[in-house]
């Protein structure tokens, strides 16, 4: 390493949300980037316009410190490309694009990079949409998935894939890892060896994770080998429940092609969208580490209490316990979603959500304020009875979502709840 490389300071994610990506000589000086709404941008000369769209369209490469000319919003637009730019920091990725929804970037993302014939293997559970994304829709494009549970050997899911008859079709694994609403990991590296193990010279499996609960603050898929990392950004990164919103980021390579896929769908998030986010980002470390710091004050005392049978929590893992060695090698933190089991079944449970008075009884998750529900009934309603026994999804389980409230007022509206039953 050269002596000028090793005392220059990288400065971190959260000194940069401010200002990194942006000039404000370009904004009339504007100290935040404004919002461009404007769905087109008017070129110097015919000449420019027919060079940004050469670019634009692959015909040519950018030449050194030329950038990307702005065309029409669908295509680019400057609160998109400032807001990638910054999402790309936590997760140390080359390129990102953000989208409407979490949806649309899972969507968009797959069906780039699948063809018919395709076989996608995932880990189960994996979120409601993503689900049956991949099991209705992909399957009309005669894209085959299959599914594995976070407690699955590296040879038993081998042995899945070979069982299909489509293993050298195999084409991407994706992953949601900790798993909803159980908080259950699942092995990155192991998943990266599967990648490989059916990777050949001219096809390379992707493995893809969404990253939506621990990241991008506490999770990093990308150092462990990980092709692309997808967000919700409705959750967390937005974090004050008023976006739905949705990011890709990875390699160059392949974010050109989701990117270019992207334009032609049409999935990419509004300028006020990505105006909303760059707001959020900036306070995005503090928000995620207060969560986290009230979810394991929280967490610890459900675990203590006579009515709560059993809590999911990642902090709760102990040395020795089967996930514990994933759970330090990936994860920075345990982050800030919480499930616990109620004594008793739906009616207890139903109890102790509708007695909630400051915790809001609302699926989704990652804002300022704490949110719970009833996963059996409401968010994975659509998952089969045999996989929620197989994952002890019950119907005494209660979701968390912890917010940025005192710790204390959040276990004293618990508390009040949970003498309701
Ligand atoms: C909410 C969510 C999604 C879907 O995101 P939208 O922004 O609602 O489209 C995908 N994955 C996970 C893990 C989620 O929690």
């Amino acid at each position: 390493m050269s002596k000028k490389k090793s005392t220059s300071v990288k400065m971190r994610p959260e000194s940069l949300m401010m200002s990194h990506g942006y000039k404000p000589e370009l904004s009339e000086g504007a100290v935040k980037c404004p919002i461009f709404q404007t769905s087109t941008f008017v070129f110097k000369t015919a000449e420019e316009g027919k060079s940004f769209f050469e670019v634009a369209y692959g015909k040519r490469n950018l030449k050194p410190k030329e950038e990307v000319g702005l065309i029409y919003s669908r295509i680019n637009n400057p609160d998109l490309e400032i807001l990638e730019d910054r999402l790309c920091l936590w997760d140390e990725a080359e390129d990102g694009a953000v989208f409407e929804s979490g949806m649309a970037a899972i969507s968009t993302t797959v069906l780039e990079l699948l063809k018919p014939g395709d076989l996608l293997v995932h880990s189960e559970p994996i979120y409601g949409g993503s689900d049956h994304f991949f099991k209705h829709i992909l399957l009309k494009f005669g894209i085959y998935s299959i599914g594995f549970m976070p407690n699955q050997s590296k040879a038993e899911i081998i042995e899945m894939i070979e069982a299909t008859g489509k293993a050298k079709n195999l084409a991407m694994i994706f992953i949601e890892s900790p798993a909803n609403p159980t908080n259950d990991l699942i092995d990155m590296k192991m998943c990266v060896e599967i990648a490989k193990k059916y990777s050949t010279k001219d096809k390379k499996v992707i493995t893809a994770i969404d990253n939506t609960f621990l990241g991008p603050v506490f999770s990093h898929p990308l150092k462990h080998g990980f092709d692309l990392v997808l967000y919700s950004a409705t959750k967390y990164i937005g974090g004050h429940s008023d976006v739905i919103a949705g990011a890709c980021v990875g390699s160059k390579e392949l974010m050109k092609r989701v990117k270019s896929f992207r334009s032609i769908m049409g999935t990419m998030a509004s300028p006020n969208t990505g105006w909303l986010l760059m707001r959020s980002l900036e306070t995005l470390k503090m928000r995620m580490t207060v969560q986290a710091e009230n979810a394991k004050k929280v967490a610890a005392w459900l675990d203590k209490h006579p009515k709560v049978e059993k809590v999911y929590y990642l902090g709760l893992l102990k040395k020795g316990d089967k996930q514990y060695n994933t759970y330090k090698t990936q994860c920075l933190s345990p982050g800030a979603m919480i499930s616990f089991d109620v004594k008793g079944g739906e009616k207890q449970a139903f109890k102790v959500l509708n007695a909630m008075k400051l915790i809001k009884l609302a699926v989704s998750l990652g804002s300022t304020e704490s949110l719970a529900e009833h996963p059996y009934s409401m968010t994975h309603t659509p998952v089969n009875d045999d996989l929620k026994k197989k994952m002890n999804l019950t119907e005494k389980m209660i979701r968390l979502s912890v917010g940025v409230e005192h710790y204390e007022d959040i276990i004293a509206d618990i508390e009040q709840a949970l003498a309701k039953i």
